[in-house]
């Protein structure tokens, strides 16, 4: 369990740029905190919330902790901390769910302080929701800070975006990652995992804790026979329906990218799995690059329907299908 009562290790720079705004009581009404998932950004906005309400912040800005108004975040019951999230994750927010909160967010905030809402993730307001959201956004009030946190800015209306300011959660030093990851106890392929992970320590985390190595593994040896013709496509694409779609698409899209790579003679550690290297370089040696890009072109299209109606199991199958005539004798 990742303890979100303090910053993580990688956060200090981005601390210190929050920790300005309350110092120079240059607080923005609405911020838009973005970074890849994995990198914490709920830690950090919750950082800010509590130094926000906290009655004796520290000399660093951060929240003390023990003044009542930390206690009653730290019970999740501080009237003027508000969370707007899906009902379920991946859902959308509704306007429902946005009219209830702009009914609380007409009172007064009940301390002499801030208050703060924190969306997440913002991506998901529907239309309806946006639109009804955005009224809002243009005079949130006096003493009100909007938290907006996502890791596809791209996704939200170029209306929202443009009425926040915006400071975006880079990729820490790898360095500082790893010594992260061994406090944590992961030791064995941290470095395979966090490019999987691409640089999210905390993705790395999950993906330590649920086996996500040995599957890739499985899943990669099934991709390897669709290319030799000794499993049908799709029958492994049945078998891949059973996992996540996104994960599964983002590591075809690196197999991919690596197999261009290897014919381009791209040394090992600047692939994306250089731990296949070896797979991965034979496998290219039979393959044309037009026909990669094409495939590629393919993995990327399905992964942009992702979040639609889209049939998992036939989009497997077009990926499948096409990587098994890829690699026709
Ligand atoms: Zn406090």
């Amino acid at each position: 369990m990742i303890d979100t009562d303090s910053l993580l290790p990688w956060q200090r720079q981005d601390w210190r740029q929050l920790a300005a705004y309350i110092a120079r009581q240059r607080v923005p009404q609405a911020l838009l905190l973005t970074g890849n998932k994995g990198l914490g950004i709920e830690v950090l906005a919750h950082q800010f919330a509590l130094a926000l309400l906290c009655s004796e912040p520290l000399s660093d800005g951060l929240g003390c902790g023990h003044c009542h108004s930390c206690q009653l975040i730290k019970a999740h019951t501080h009237p003027d901390l508000m969370h707007i999230t899906p009902d379920e994750p991946g859902k959308a927010i509704t306007i429902g769910k946005i009219r209830d909160s702009l009914v609380k967010l007409s009172l007064k905030p009940q301390y002499d302080n801030y208050r703060v809402v924190i969306i997440n993730p913002a991506d998901q307001l529907n239309t309806a929701a946006a639109n009804a959201f955005l009224k809002f956004l243009e005079e949130p009030g006096e003493r009100t800070v909007l938290l907006l946190l996502t890791d596809r800015p791209g996704k939200l209306p170029a209306t929202i975006r443009s009425r926040c300011q915006k400071l975006a959660v880079a990729s820490p030093d790898e360095k500082v990652v790893i010594q992260w990851l061994q406090a944590q106890n992961i030791t064995d392929d941290a470095e395979v995992l966090l490019r999987l992970a691409q640089g999210a320590p905390l993705q790395v985390l999950e993906y330590a804790q649920n086996d996500t190595l040995p599957l890739r593994q499985k899943c990669f040896e099934q991709w390897q026979a669709v290319a030799d013709h000794q499993l049908h496509p799709v029958m492994v694409a049945e078998e891949w329906c059973k996992h996540s779609p996104s994960l599964l698409l983002f590591w075809v899209v690196g197999w991919v990218t690596d197999l261009v790579k290897c014919i381009y003679r791209t040394p090992r550690p600047g692939l994306h799995n250089p731990d296949l290297f070896h797979f991965l370089q034979n496998r290219a040696q039979g393959l044309e690059l037009k026909l990669l890009y094409s495939l590629y072109d393919v993995v990327v299209l399905n992964r942009s329907r992702l979040d639609t109606q889209l049939n998992k199991q036939l989009m497997f199958e077009e990926v499948l299908i096409h990587w098994s005539t890829l690699n026709r004798q």
